[in-house]
């Protein structure tokens, strides 16, 4: 065996078809100097077993992007290598038993005709057709798409090795990677088993199962878990005698694949195994678990009544084989926040034959550029935390996440396991209250507190059962007072000689403010695109205190730790302090019966802080509201918490004040326009096109980003913008709903909302426009959005739908 060179341009760990996937697409770039080290034989983890079903609809415009592109790669692989992949269009249905799930598949098929896959709504007379046999009493409708397919895993990840071969990358099997080498949190390298050291500029780690386990040896985190994956595959059948496109019927979580005149028939069950707890064996490949026919039974009893054809068929194999699932069913992907150069795209949840062409696209033009070709946060890797690695966590949710694929993917749905990880002071005192808990970022936040006998959510797509809780939430916020737990929010102090000329660089709006001074700023990229939405507060000459949303916790530390290492400051995040959000017109008023300080609570400016005592506790009184009333942030030590809420709650009594959720800060942050990052805004729109233009310090000297935001001329061909349907019948929005101006496709809402104030249905939408999106095309054109396959008509404009002028805020 050839022995591999000492030292490459980059290196990829792992030969399954994601792994050549990455290799195709770097030397397509270009990217030639590159070595694949693979431990075992080309596809001996999980690829080789795989189903090998290629669906494009995904769950956001993106990721159908992405899946996309699989299937016109994989159509297009066999001519450009001479390697066949076994790609086959066959098209794919999917059947509703219930009207829930009916109304989810046209929802579906509304998101899927907007991003340009084809998707139609059938009945049951269309699935006879394509599937004689099949058992339709009880189908109420389904979706077709005919471009979706199916493809042979092995061959279609030989071709990708090939391709990449035939442009001068290397495949070395039988070479495992021992561990990474690194230098000042910078990989590069690797170790081989034989002690040798590969130096790369870049390394990619794509080993599946095993990767979390050899990251960690690191502390770097991926979470993710491997669990059993089970299908079954029948002798001929004889009435397959032409190919027929695949089948789900996911209220019986099971699929129905066409496979060469057999079926194979696959599982996705409510409680999943998680496998290979003590470590995934060193030897494994092209192996197989033990079968678990007890396991499968009650769904394959399901799907022999539904086609009864099998009841008279042999089985050929029952079939188990590890697949690696993560915390939010959603993959691993990009440079890791702990260690630069060092990329990841692994943990696929059983759609990594379908995603590993589009993910391997992306990836390399990600290490190519130093940054993302499009909004890729519903995958990367820093969404995730480290405590989601722990053995625990991950095997209790691995159980949940397989089965949820086929669930329902209702609006708000929370998941039941690995829950309590991360508390808020006042978890216990909300939950008294009648707090009904969902779960981000590990964190336990109350979403909204229940009317008595209510205990908690049931999920439907139309009115939610805690709409009157909330509108009665949103109506203490608009006319009393209401207190919110904003424990979750992360705080970041930035404290030394060069805390100024850090922030200066780091955020686009003015940070040489008057000490006091709060100012809500972006943090942009070099092409302005934002990165991270915060608001900082100037504490002293050089501390700043930034608090930011708990989502992207972890991309903002990572933004911010990588851009102040230049500066001669400190970087720490406050695990100390926590916030209770007090918001209404009558919020000064109850803060004044608590707090004294050198300035009365009344004299606190809008946009300015300051620091109080409540009898013993110090407390610090941001004055900003993201509900669009007066209010404030206090920030006081998290052992305080329980005896200030108590406090608030006490003196606030004859003051109306209510606890709230944070279905209510968003219904009402959605009337007032307030963006949110990773649903509004994100690392591909600029504050410009966001409406956020007047955060930015034109003045000011430089900051990242500003180069990019000068050089913006011309029209403003993308824009957000704020939507309201406008018909009595309005239906629920949640997000990706397309836009239609005059019949045609402008644009998708962003996220929605309820707004109680207004009473309507409200959307955030980001639409383009090649001449401009400006006040002129919106007033003169007529809109609609559409929602589950019928079009609503909206009102559009730039304007909040809520007191546009913010008086409410700063009277
Ligand atoms: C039963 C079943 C059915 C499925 N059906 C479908 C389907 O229909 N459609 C679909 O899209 N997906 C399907 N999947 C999922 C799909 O198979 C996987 O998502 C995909 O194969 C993952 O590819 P990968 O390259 O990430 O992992 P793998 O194929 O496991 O590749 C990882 C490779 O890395 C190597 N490696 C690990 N550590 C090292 C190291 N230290 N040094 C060198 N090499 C290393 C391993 O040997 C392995 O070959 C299915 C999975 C299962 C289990």
């Amino acid at each position: 065996m050839v022995n591999p060179p000492n030292q490459a341009d980059i290196v990829i760990i792992g030969g399954g078809i994601v792994g050549c996937s990455v290799a195709y697409h770097l030397t397509e770039l270009g990217l030639s100097d590159v070595l694949l080290f693979e431990r075992k034989q080309l596809t001996c983890g999980t690829t080789w077993h795989a189903a090998g079903l290629v669906g494009q609809l995904r769950a956001s415009q993106n990721m159908t992007r992405l899946a996309q592109y699989s299937t016109e790669l994989f159509a297009a692989l066999a001519a450009e290598t001479g390697q066949e992949t076994g790609y086959q269009a066959t098209g794919s249905m999917t059947l509703a038993l219930n009207a829930e799930r009916l109304e989810e598949l046209k929802r579906q098929a509304t998101m899927a005709n907007a991003f340009d896959v084809t998707c139609e709504l059938i009945g049951a007379d269309f699935v006879r057709e394509r599937w004689p046999g099949i058992d339709t009493d009880d189908v109420l409708g389904g979706v077709y798409l005919p471009g979706d397919g199916q493809t042979n895993p092995v061959d279609t990840t030989l071709a990708l090795a090939k391709g990449a071969r035939n442009r001068g990358a290397q495949i070395f099997e039988q070479t495992p990677v021992q561990r990474l080498a690194i230098e000042n949190r910078k990989v590069v390298g690797v170790y081989l088993e034989d002690g040798c050291l590969v130096r790369a500029r870049q390394v990619v780690i794509t080993g599946g199962m095993w990767s979390r386990e050899f990251a960690s040896q690191h502390d770097i985190h991926l979470p993710l878990h491997a669990a059993e994956h089970f299908y079954l595959v029948t002798e001929p059948l004889p009435s397959f005698t032409s190919m027929r496109p695949t089948l789900r019927v996911p209220d019986e979580q099971v699929y129905y694949k066409y496979d060469a005149g057999k079926l194979l028939l696959g599982f996705f069950e409510r409680q999943a195994k998680p496998w290979g707890m003590d470590g995934i064996p060193t030897d494994f490949c092209f192996d197989a678990l033990p079968d678990d026919l007890a396991h499968i039974e009650p769904m394959l009893e399901q799907a022999t009544r539904r086609f009864p054809e099998l009841a008279d068929t042999g089985i050929q194999l029952f079939f188990n084989g590890p697949e690696s699932f993560t915390v939010d069913d959603r993959y691993l992907l990009g440079e890791t926040p702990e260690v630069s150069n060092l990329f990841v795209a692994c943990g696929f949840n059983s759609i990594g034959i379908q995603s590993s062409g589009g993910a391997g696209k992306v990836l390399a033009e990600w290490m190519r550029d130093g940054k993302p070709p499009m909004d890729l946060w519903d995958v990367d890797v820093r969404r995730t935390f480290a405590f989601q690695t722990e053995a625990h966590f991950l095997r209790e949710r691995t159980q949940e996440t397989l089965g949820l694929l086929y669930a329902m993917h209702w609006p708000h749905q929370q998941y039941t396991t690995s829950r309590n990880v991360r508390l808020s002071p006042l978890h216990q005192t909300l939950l008294d209250q009648g707090a009904v808990m969902g779960e981000l970022a590990g964190w336990e936040r109350p979403n909204w507190y229940a009317f008595a006998g209510q205990d908690n959510y049931q999920y439907t797509y139309h009115k939610p059962n805690w709409f009157d809780a909330c509108q009665h939430e949103c109506m203490a916020v608009m006319n009393d007072v209401a207190l919110f737990d904003q424990s979750s929010y992360p705080i970041f102090w930035i404290d030394g000689e060069e805390a100024l000329a850090c922030m200066q660089h780091i955020c686009a709006n003015q940070m040489d403010v008057e000490i006091g001074q709060i100012v809500y700023t972006q943090w942009l990229n070099e092409d302005a695109g934002i990165e991270a939405d915060v608001t900082v507060t100037r504490t002293a000459e050089q501390t700043f205190m930034v608090v930011g949303p708990c989502a992207s916790e972890r991309r903002d530390a990572t933004w911010l730790h990588r851009h102040a290492e230049q500066f001669n400051c400190s970087v720490r995040q406050d695990q100390d302090t926590t916030i209770i959000g007090v918001m209404g017109p009558k919020s000064t008023a109850l803060l004044a019966r608590l707090l004294n300080g050198s300035e009365a609570i009344e004299q606190l400016a809008y946009y300015q802080s300051q620091q109080y005592k409540s009898a013993e506790i110090n407390v610090r009184a941001n004055r900003l509201s993201y509900v669009g009333e007066r209010g404030y942030e206090l920030y006081l030590p998290r052992k305080h918490a329980v005896s200030l809420w108590q406090q608030l709650m006490s003196n606030g009594a004859d003051l109306g004040v209510t606890p709230a959720g944070f279905h209510a800060m968003n219904a009402c942050r959605m009337e007032k326009g307030y963006r949110h990052w990773g649903h509004d805004i994100y690392d591909h729109i600029t504050p410009t096109q966001a409406g956020l233009g007047f955060a930015i310090a034109k003045q000011k000297d430089n900051f990242i980003g500003k180069a990019a935001l000068k050089n913006q001329r011309g029209p403003m061909t993308r824009r957000l913008v704020h939507l309201a349907i406008t018909s009595s019948n309005a239906p629920f929005m949640i997000h990706d709903e397309p836009v239609y101006r005059d019949g045609e496709a402008v644009g998708l809402t962003t996220s929605a909302a309820w707004g109680h104030r207004v009473d309507k249905s409200l959307a955030i939408a980001e639409l383009t426009h090649a001449q401009g999106v400006t006040r002129e095309w919106l007033s003169e054109g007529y809109f609609e959005v559409e929602v589950a396959l019928q079009r609503y008509p909206v009102r559009v404009q730039i304007a909040p739908f809520y007191d546009p002028k913010s008086a409410r805020m700063k009277d």
